[in-house]
């Protein structure tokens, strides 16, 4: 796992003024961890055996700090629940139309087809999501 990422995301956090908590790590860290883009209901059920006490709105409640912080990208999937991912770097998705799984694609950023995009249309382009849908090897 990527320490170095771990330890520079809770470095930004502090130099935002946001103070480190058991759970507040625990929650990212898993999040730099994982590659499975889970929801925050899979993020609790993973850190409930670890905290107790903890609930699914402190869940909520950090990964909307994280993304604040530029640190989080959330997925949104209309009316199915958000899915978090701890990489921001630019990358794209295949996603499993049977199991949901997501699975990241490195490509370069296509940069010439925000500029086509933005010919055709008058927009100011800001960012663009890609995704591929299918099914995975296990489906
Ligand atoms: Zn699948
Ligand atoms: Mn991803």
């Amino acid at each position: 796992m990527s320490t170095d990422r771990l330890e520079s995301a809770v470095q930004k956090l502090k130099d935002i003024g946001i103070r480190m908590t058991p759970q507040r790590y625990a929650i990212l860290s898993f999040l730099m961890d994982t590659l499975s883009h889970p929801t925050a209901d899979e993020i609790y059920k993973e850190l409930e055996p670890q905290f107790p006490s903890m609930s699914v709105a402190t869940v909520y409640n950090n990964l909307k700090v994280f993304k604040d912080a530029g640190l989080v990208r959330e997925l949104t999937y209309g009316d199915s629940s958000s899915r978090f991912d701890g990489n921001t770097e630019d990358h794209y998705h295949c996603i499993c139309t049977s199991c949901g799984k997501i699975v990241d694609f490195d490509y370069e950023p296509l940069a010439d087809l925000e500029k086509e995009a933005q010919l055709s249309t008058g927009f100011t382009i800001a960012t663009h999501r890609l995704e591929f849908y299918g099914t995975c090897g296990a489906c």
